[in-house]
């Protein structure tokens, strides 16, 4: 942990047992990780799935944080989070899963490892991030990308809806 705070966006899925319930209680467990304050949600959004995989929508959330905790510090806490919520870690590339926590963007760090990677890779052609992403950070320039409002809402995929 160090002495400054660092913004950071976590992006949320979830569809298996209560997608709706599991995003709630996730902006509480992620409030409660230890030197990081949940700053602002964005709404519920649900996706059809993504991958190929006969499953059921996804429903999925993106948050703001501020966070002592290192990138990989606050990876193990969401990893953590995930095994706490029941996430097996052998689950299918893309399969349904109980919570799915990835970490977008942290300050303007760039990382490229195989176990973390930031910006998050999926950002620019996911838009259940895009969308719940500039939502709650306007104006955001994430590295190597840049303004979020200049990224294209990718048209191909599938549908997305806010719900609440
Ligand atoms: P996805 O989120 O793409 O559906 P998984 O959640 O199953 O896939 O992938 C988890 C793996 O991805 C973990 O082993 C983790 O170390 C790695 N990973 C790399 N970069 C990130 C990131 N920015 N956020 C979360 N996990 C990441
Ligand atoms: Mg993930």
């Amino acid at each position: 942990m160090t002495n400054h705070w660092f913004p950071a966006y976590i992006g949320l899925g979830s569809n298996l047992q209560g997608p709706v319930r599991q995003l709630e209680n996730t902006f509480g467990l992620l409030d409660d990780i230890p030197g990081t304050r949940l700053i602002k949600r964005s709404s519920l959004y649900r996706s059809a799935p993504f991958g190929g995989v006969e499953q059921p929508d996804f429903v999925n959330a993106v948050v703001a944080l501020m966070t002592c905790l290192s990138a990989p510090e606050l990876l193990a806490e969401l990893q953590r989070i995930e095994n706490e919520r029941g996430r097996e870690r052998d689950d299918v590339h893309w399969g349904p899963r109980v919570l799915d926590l990835d970490l977008l963007v942290y300050s303007d760090q760039i990382i490229d490892k195989p176990e973390l990677k930031v910006p998050h890779p999926g950002i620019s052609e996911r838009n259940f991030v895009l969308l719940p992403l500039a939502e709650v950070a306007p104006g955001l320039n994430i590295p190597e990308l840049g303004q979020i409002e200049t990224l294209d809402v990718n048209s191909g995929e599938p549908a997305i809806s806010r719900i609440g």
